[in-house]
């Protein structure tokens, strides 16, 4: 017997789903998949123009474009159509071909264009059902081949941190200092980081998600919020630094951000709802008098993407599993005086969880 690959068997784990319907609905004869990284899932395939057609019984084809016909080939073990034109051309006639006749498509995924293009051109039988999160919901349990790309996306992404903070000097701007993360990462191993690489000093630290700029690092606090992707797998780490003695002011907020963070790890556990994570963090923060301050949720999967389900916030209830892999990152932000965010990348475990940053979290002063 042939060992099935990793891909046929996530295909088949998809197709079974499609033949289990919501309350009152039919099932469907297939799936059409619209998300570049749903299809990398499914397929193995990297390029960045590509749709799937899974179908129930669990076949599949892969629509692309001429210039990857060898690359398809090399990547995908399914049927795969090289179109000429755009995709829609090439999977109407399948669609047709195979006499199907509830179709999901992605519809967090699909543009309006696209979706009129299939509906414009397919049998009157044929039927199109909007789908959200399917195949999304199969990629929050990683299995063990992608435990290890996090484990050492996370790994070159500490080290990249370390060797970049060797560099950091006064007066350097935060761009100078972003590039030099991912510089620094992609010699570690890095196929690019796996979001714009966020430097903020001083009072910009406040903004949860500013962009790094001309602005010059003076003595104060850092944020820099980073990650990388190793062979499609991200990680995502944020750490503050202080350049110079921190003052009173910022040794107490860091002390309770660390205390919200930590208590937020230790709710972390299988079967626990992940509002449960969210709200461990708000309490601790709370008892600081700096709740109001937490203005975004405490974290959020990742793995192909950087920002996968499950979100970690007040009102989500996702039942955490093993093998999923989330970050934990609590933080306050007062305008006008800076912001103090603390992020590690996790593994959810049976027990709790395994902490994969590997980077230390007591106050850092350089
Ligand atoms: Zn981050
Ligand atoms: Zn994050």
């Amino acid at each position: 017997m042939i060992a099935k690959s990793v891909e046929e068997e996530r295909r088949q784990k998809a197709a079974f789903l499609l033949g289990v319907p919501k309350p009152g609905e039919a099932p469907l004869d297939a799936l059409l998949v619209g998300s570049l990284m749903n299809v990398r899932y499914l397929t193995g395939f990297t390029g960045s123009n590509a749709w799937l057609l899974l179908y129930r019984e669990g076949q599949a084809k892969l629509f692309t474009d001429p210039r990857y016909a060898v690359q398809s080939k090399q990547q995908a073990n399914c049927r795969i159509r090289i179109a000429k034109g755009p995709l829609t051309k090439s999977v109407v006639p399948e669609i047709a071909r195979s006499g199907v006749k509830r179709i999901g498509f992605e519809q967090d995924r699909i543009t309006v264009a696209q979706f009129e293009a299939l509906r414009k051109d397919l049998p009157s039988r044929a039927q199109l059902v909007p789908v959200s999160g399917l195949i999304e919901k199969l990629r929050m349990v990683k299995d063990e081949g992608e435990i290890a790309l996090v484990r050492k996306s996370v790994a070159i992404n500490s080290q990249a941190l370390e060797a970049a903070l060797k560099r950091l000097k006064t007066g350097m701007s935060e761009s100078d200092l972003a590039a030099e993360i991912d510089y620094r990462s992609r010699v570690f191993g890095a196929d690019g980081p796996s979001f714009d690489t966020i430097v903020a000093a001083g009072a910009r630290a406040a903004l949860p998600h500013a962009h790094p700029g001309a602005a010059r690092i003076e003595p104060g606090m850092v944020l820099i919020d980073m990650g990388a992707f190793h062979e499609g797998y991200a990680s995502d780490m944020t750490r503050m630094v202080y350049l110079g003695e921190a003052d009173a002011k910022y040794k107490r907020a860091y002390k309770a951000v660390l205390e919200a963070q930590l208590a937020a790890i230790d709710a972390v556990k299988a079967g626990v709802t992940t509002n449960a994570v969210d709200r461990a963090a708000r309490d601790t923060l709370k008892a600081h008098g700096l709740e109001r301050e937490f203005v975004h949720s405490t974290g959020h999967g990742l793995g192909l993407e950087i920002h996968e389900p499950p979100r970690i916030g007040r009102k989500d209830k996702t039942k955490l599993e093993a093998g999923m892999a989330i970050t934990i990152e609590p933080g306050v932000y007062i305008e006008g005086w800076g912001g103090i965010r603390i992020e590690d990348t996790v593994l959810v475990t049976a027990n709790g969880c395994e902490i994969l940053t590997p980077t230390g979290k007591e106050l850092r002063e350089l």
